[in-house]
């Protein structure tokens, strides 16, 4: 080992402090906690634990490209110069925009938004946090006057009664959930509340699990407002001292809401167990509310936020150790995007465009010669309007919006006819790349410098431990470069992250005195030293506190012109979409545990894939009865905007009439998995966050003759099929697929007769199985079955059985060892064990997490399976587990 590199994970809001022991062998790079990073204390997630398995060069995008040419960095730069200036120069600054992402490092982002606000003259630059964070965004500023996070995760282990609503956290958040099951393990009395119309694996946790109606959690919040009013449990005190508009909003939820009976029907709850929520919610003064998408990606998402900071503000449980109203980011750097004003209706340092002061402000700090006086497209009227033709340029950063966006379709089919889509990235095949005139290759996690700020505002340094592989340049070099090709290079004469970072915190500090939330001026005299050993800090970092702030609002001062907090009254709304006879069930989407987003780098690593690894639909056994569906099926999900075909699984989290496909498969993982194919483009008309969590769908069986397992080497051509799915596994790939038209052993050899030279063989006499294995130079290269239904086999002992090159081909053919293979689900991903064992280790007496992990080293590294854990200790269906 040559040093250890302190630096912070890429993927989660949690923002966890990774160390990362070098080696001049990339291969032999390891990643372990960071004992002192005071996000993580130590602790990562499984996707943090295989960070290592996602570096190095390969399926990188490592030269710049015009179309399928590979040019040189000023060939391309040039070229992208010359489109930009031609489009404004005919069609004005608005006819070209900028969607960068909450990947980007806040350095990057700010030389993103200011290039574009600044100097090009639009406000046409907006961010995949539209998608995730807007709505939490929009509502800070109505109620506070800030996009102020009050509170620190500290607090989720102080509070006595935590509220966890529309957030699986213990898969989404892993590390602040393991936080909070360590508080609750220490202090049992401390009381969980989950409220999800799933139940997740955080509920594992939870003491009450309110499994409301989809969509109603807008009603239990209003609701909850008015009971705290009717039984005299607020704060009258503070409400008094220090919020407008109080008595209007709570007598609006008064007539809103009803008796309790009313509330509880509209939410799908019995009336007792909601008492019983609202009895804890008032009588504990410790309480935290942390809300994630369930509430933000609706329809009426603002002010279903709203009502949460109502319930807070009304009780003065706001900015208090263990008292406090919590939104957590999904993406590593959504923060730091807010903080530059990566959002289309922002200004960078937390200012807003269409504040005439703010703009002047900024203009006279940037020295900038063309500020837009109003705000751009968000992202769905941003696509909307390429598909129009109004905007003729694109520069896509850092994101994948064919597969993220909501009516993904349409968005392929905008990039596919807007006249330059230009494309930077780090990975070199996305289902947005293909679409690119100009591919620009970026540095990823590792080989760039800067930083990051998590969910409670604390800014974390990225700190770069590889060379930048091919020609790749970071972000900021890539933005910086292309500024001075369109004539501002004294605005942009950067020469390092530390540099943008100083400007970054000077521009908070401008005119400030107190007025704005967002405020460095602690660290704009940063030496390049000072910013390269800086420790993380929660902003505002002030002269008078140099090491950070944890709370805002505790002393009742918020942001609005006269310092008092705003009730804002806005009635709940019902899911934006109805299910009917065409569309029955309701449609949820969100994350799984072992991806990140579109999979471009979490897909790299074998380990990851192999507790989910292909896409599904969940669906309750009811549900799956009256569709004639067993667990494993294919099915196509249709929606009234797309259509998909996944595995249905029978799940009975989920409530009847319901269903949940995860967000991650894309077209290069999977023939048609994308879930936001299917979600139509409704959004909240105040953060223009979209609808994602309730689509009415109709679901098939698909009618299918084989089912088939292709295991090579390199990827191989496909015989015609319905549906594949690939994934990387160590030195292989494998294929997953189905079809309904006839596949013999003779048409498979003539497909793959360039990959290979020899075959052995076993086919029944009328062709419904086929097993083959193929051989380049006495070598076995790919092994394939199919069969009528999908092949098991025992996939850890195969691979390694095709390494070793030590098995006659009959042996290889069968795919399992002749006893002991176990093909049951793999729930531990960094010890690889398998539910049969852990069945095994229960029945042998492990009574707890604890036990089974000593048994059998499950959830003993990261412990992102403990919830899994926890439920297979109360689970008595024992799964098939031979092959
Ligand atoms: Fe990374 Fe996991 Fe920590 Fe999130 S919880 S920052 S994914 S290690």
């Amino acid at each position: 080992m040559n040093a250890v590199v302190r630096t912070t994970c890429p993927y989660c809001g949690v923002g966890c402090g990774v160390n990362v022991h070098t080696d001049i062998d990339p291969n032999r790079i390891q990643v372990s906690g960071d004992q002192q990073h005071p996000a993580n204390f130590g602790r990562l997630c499984v996707k943090g634990s295989a960070l290592a398995d996602t570096i190095g060069s390969k399926q990188r995008l490592l030269h710049p490209h015009i179309g399928e040419q590979r040019v040189s960095w000023d060939q391309a730069l040039d070229e992208t110069a010359t489109r930009l200036q031609n489009v404004i120069r005919e069609y004005g600054p608005d006819a070209v925009a900028f969607y960068v992402s909450g990947q980007l490092l806040t350095e990057d982002y700010y030389v993103a938004n200011k290039l574009m606000k600044g100097f090009i003259g639009s406000a046409n630059i907006d961010t995949n946090s539209r998608l995730c964070m807007s709505t939490a965004v929009a509502a800070h500023k109505r109620v506070f006057g800030s996009d102020t996070v009050p509170g620190c995760y500290e607090d989720l282990e102080l509070a006595d009664l935590l509220v966890i609503t529309g957030s699986n956290m213990a898969w989404t958040h892993p590390v602040v959930y393991q936080r909070i099951a360590a508080a609750k393990a220490e202090r049992p009395s401390m009381k969980i509340v989950v409220i999800d119309p799933r139940r997740t694996a955080t509920a594992e946790l939870a003491d009450l699990h309110l499994q409301i109606t989809p969509g109603s959690d807008g009603y239990l919040f209003d609701g909850l407002l008015a009971w705290l009013v009717m039984h005299l449990a607020i704060d009258t005190d503070f409400i008094l001292k220090h919020t407008d508009d109080f008595v209007a909003t709570a007598r609006s939820s008064r007539q809103r809401s009803g008796d309790l009976l009313t509330v509880a029907e509209r939410c799908g709850l019995d009336e007792q167990t909601l008492r019983t929520f609202y009895h804890w919610f008032a009588d504990t003064e410790r309480t935290v509310t942390v809300f994630s998408q369930g509430i933000n990606q609706s329809a009426s998402g603002v002010d279903k936020a709203g009502a949460i900071l109502h319930c807070h503000l009304a009780t003065g449980r706001i900015g208090k150790p263990g008292a406090t109203p919590f939104s957590i980011t999904g993406q590593p750097n959504a923060m730091g995007g807010r903080e530059v004003g990566g959002l289309a209706n922002q200004l960078a340092a937390h200012m807003d465009i269409d504040n005439a002061e703010h703009r002047d402000l900024v203009r006279r700090f940037w020295q900038a010669p063309a500020m837009p006086t109003r705000p751009g497209l968000k992202a769905v009227n941003l696509f909307d309007a390429i598909a129009d033709g109004k905007v003729k340029f694109v520069w896509i950063m850092a994101t994948n919006p064919v597969v993220s966006m909501p009516d993904a379709d349409k968005v392929r089919a905008a990039l596919a006819q807007c006249e330059t889509v230009v494309v930077s990235d780090c990975v070199a095949d996305t289902d947005t790349l293909r679409l690119a005139h100009i591919r620009l290759p970026a540095a990823g996690w590792g080989e760039k410098d800067g930083t990051v700020t998590n969910s409670e505002r604390r800014i974390s340094r990225q700190r770069a431990f590889l060379p930048l592989p091919g020609e790749s340049l970071p972000d900021w070099k890539i933005i910086t470069d292309l500024a001075h090709r369109l004539g501002y290079a004294e605005a942009f004469a950067y020469t390092c992250p530390a540099d943008i970072f100083r400007e970054h915190a000077e521009l908070s500090a401008f005119d400030n005195n107190g007025s704005r939330d967002f405020d460095l001026s602690g660290l704009t005299s940063l030496s390049n030293t000072d910013y390269d050993s800086l420790v993380p800090v929660q902003w505002p970092i002030r002269e008078h506190s140099p090491d950070g702030t944890s709370r805002f609002f505790g002393n009742g001062h918020f942001f609005t012109s006269n310092r008092r907090a705003r009730f804002i009254d806005g009635a709940p709304q019902p899911a934006a979409q109805q299910c009917d006879a065409n569309f029955p069930l309701m449609l949820n989407s969100g994350r799984i545990r072992d991806q990140w987003h579109t999979m471009t780098r979490t897909a790299r690593s074998a380990r990851l894939l192999q507790h989910i690894s292909e896409p599904f639909i969940e669906l309750h056994d009811k549900d799956m009865s009256v569709l004639g569906l067993n667990h494993g099926d294919l099915v196509q999900v249709l929606s009234r905007q797309g259509s998909c075909i996944v595995r249905a699984q029978e799940q009975s989290g989920q409530t009847p009439g319901t269903a949940f496909m995860p967000i991650h498969w894309n077209d290069v993982f999977a023939s048609r998995a994308r879930v936001d194919s299917l979600i139509a483009p409704i959004c909240d008309p105040v953060s223009g966050q979209p609808a994602f969590k309730q689509t009415p769908v109709s679901i098939d069986k698909v009618a299918l003759r084989w089912h088939a397992i292709l295991i090579s080497r390199e990827a191989l051509p496909l015989p015609d099929n319905r549906y594949w799915c690939r994934r990387p596994a160590d030195n292989w790939e494998v294929v997953s697929l189905a079809g309904d038209l006839t596949v013999s052993a003779a048409m498979l050899k003539k497909l793959w007769q360039d990959q290979v030279t020899d075959w052995a063989e076993l086919e029944d006499s009328y062709g419904h199985t086929v097993r083959l294995v193929g051989y380049r130079h006495a070598m076995p290269v790919c092994w394939f079955a199919l069969q009528p239904e999908p092949p098991r086999i025992d996939e850890s002992w195969l691979l390694e059985a095709l390494d070793r090159n030590d098995l006659s081909a009959l042996q290889l053919a069968r795919g399992a060892p002749s006893s002991g293979a176990d093909c049951s689900a793999l729930v531990c991903s960094c010890h690889q064990v398998r539910e049969a064992k852990i069945f095994s280790a229960i029945a042998d007496g492990c009574d707890s997490v604890e036990r089974i992990g000593a048994c059998t080293r499950a959830g003993t590294n990261c412990g992102s399976c403990i919830p899994d854990l926890r439920r297979l200790l109360t689970t008595n269906t024992v799964p098939e587990a031979l092959c």
